[in-house]
């Protein structure tokens, strides 16, 4: 199979390249060129089978330039007990009859990305190997907090990476500093910039564009890779889940093979959804995928309206990973469903050019037979967050709980009632402050510490703390280099050199 950019002006290449090149030479994005069905048949068989066979099974589909042990080796390295504390890797906890929680955080950063950048460096690695491709390839990650120690657990210690991260100091929360300044590893760095996440994004995207400093790289057996959401190998081991939810819900007797059930996804850059859509497209039976959002609701106008404008308030919420205006992932979406996908690229240069696009009234249908959104204040996710625990004695994260709550409006205005799963993105202990005032209130956590409310929420809740959060205060500190904005080529030089 094929891989062909959805802005049509780059050659087709096989997935080990796209993996490599992670976007496309003519700036679009890559997508397979064929589609990719499963029937009835080849489902029940993955019935009774394991998180690592099924994904193996479905990562197979799609790279078909790997063969089935390669795939096996890379699944079995990243979904294993040593990375993940639960042996479901994936577990789906039922809350009734129509309600399930599809829990994503049982990796070693306790938020879902961990369930691509687990992969993703394997996958890498093996994709190098065969283009014959001996350089060593760099990461570089300018992170607002989960995807920099995401990327860090994935990639250290991988053979043939490197990985540095640069986060702002003004921009994470003290336990996302501790885990990133006290990671282990003899390939990884962290330095923190001094200014915001803006700075620090572009401080990466000057050194990613910078050609001499490439060529000097290249000298030195060095090339630039990268690890954010548009690599088609960080979104295809998304897929996998939505398969294994599905299958657990068959396994478990709560649903029919066949029966069609919704998903409800908390969405920043639309790559988790979109993982969705590709299920749905391969014949996963799902009725509804939808599209949650924050007080951030750019998608949630452009799937009721057709417009996608950039051109508003952003807002800090509660829900840090999904407050975007971009959400780059959409344009795989816009490819995959128009008729003329030549459109694609214009839409792409007014989003660019004026911060705005409109599609046409076919694509809307077509997008809103598959999805529907809405999107939820901070006050109403707090408010959420409570009324989960109240009705099911279940702690949920604040972005968890935006898709919670979306779901409920979903519920009220189409009175639909398929079987739900909603998607769970990150450990309640990670957004512990937020989670702790919303079910015990404000007095509860004044004038106390994050790690202090980290051990206040367990003790209060019953629920254990996760080791490696448990463990950060002991931990000694690796990483304690601080530069300017304009020092951040230098840091990369001294880093590599
Ligand atoms: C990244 C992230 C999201 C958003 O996922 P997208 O794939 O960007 O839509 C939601 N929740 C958490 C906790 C995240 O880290």
């Amino acid at each position: 199979m094929l891989y062909e950019s959805t802005r049509m002006e780059s050659l087709p290449v096989a997935s080990a390249q796209a993996i490599l090149s992670g976007i496309a030479p003519d700036g679009g994005l890559f997508v397979p060129m064929n589609e990719v069905t499963i029937n009835t048949k080849e489902l029940e068989k993955l019935v009774d089978l394991s998180y690592q066979a099924r994904a193996v099974f479905v990562l197979k589909q799609f790279l078909t330039d790997f063969n089935e042990e390669e795939l096996r080796e890379c699944v079995e390295d990243a979904y294993n007990s040593k990375n993940f504390d639960h042996a479901s890797i994936a577990p789906l906890t039922l809350l009734n009859d129509n309600l399930a929680v599809l829990e994503l955080w049982h990796g070693p950063t306790y938020a879902f990305k961990d369930m691509a950048l687990q992969l993703l460096p394997r996958l890498l690695m093996k994709s190098a190997e065969k283009v014959g491709d001996e350089s060593d390839y760099v990461i570089l990650v300018a992170t607002s907090g989960d995807t920099g120690k995401a990327a860090l657990e994935g990639f250290k210690d991988v053979p043939k990476t490197k990985i540095l991260v640069f986060y702002p100091v003004e921009g994470v929360s003290q336990v996302q500093k501790l885990q990133m300044i006290t990671q282990e590893g003899h390939n990884v760095g962290v330095v923190a910039v001094e200014g915001n996440f803006d700075d620090t994004q572009n401080g990466v995207k000057k050194i990613f564009n910078d050609q001499e400093f490439k060529a000097r790289l290249l000298e030195k057996g060095h090339k630039f890779s990268s690890a954010n959401s548009i690599n088609w190998g960080r979104l295809v081991p998304q897929i996998v889940y939505y398969f294994s939810a599905y299958l657990d819900l068959v396994k478990t007797k709560k649903i029919s093979l066949g029966q069609e059930i919704n998903f409800v996804v908390p969405t920043g850059n639309f790559g988790n959804i979109l993982a969705g859509f590709y299920a749905k497209s391969m014949g996963l039976p799902i009725y509804k995928l939808i599209c949650a959002s924050n007080q951030n609701n750019v998608l949630t106008d452009f799937i009721n309206t057709g417009v996608y404008d950039r051109n508003r308030t952003f807002h800090k919420t509660i829900s840090p990973s999904m407050d975007i205006l971009i959400s780059s992932n959409l344009e795989r979406l816009l490819f995959e469903l128009s008729v003329e996908p030549g459109k694609v690229k214009g839409w792409m240069e007014d989003l660019k050019r004026a911060g705005r696009y409109e599609i046409d009234e076919d694509l809307k249908n077509k997008i809103t037979c598959n999805f529907w959104a809405g999107f939820s204040s901070d006050l109403e996710t707090k408010q959420r967050i409570r009324k989960i625990y109240e009705n099911y004695q279940y702690v949920t994260d604040t972005h968890t709980a935006v898709a919670w709550d979306v779901y409920e409006k979903y519920r009220y205005e189409t009175g639909d009632k398929h079987p739900t799963v909603i998607v769970s993105t990150a450990s309640p202990f990670k957004f512990n402050t937020s989670v702790c005032e919303a079910i015990y209130g404000k007095n509860t956590i004044e004038g106390k510490s994050e790690l202090e409310i980290l051990k206040l929420l367990a003790a209060k809740t019953g629920l254990e703390i996760p080791k490696a959060l448990n463990q950060l205060e002991q931990k000694a500190i690796i990483h304690n280099e601080v530069c300017q904005k304009e020092e951040m080529l230098m840091q990369v030089a001294e880093f590599l050199f």
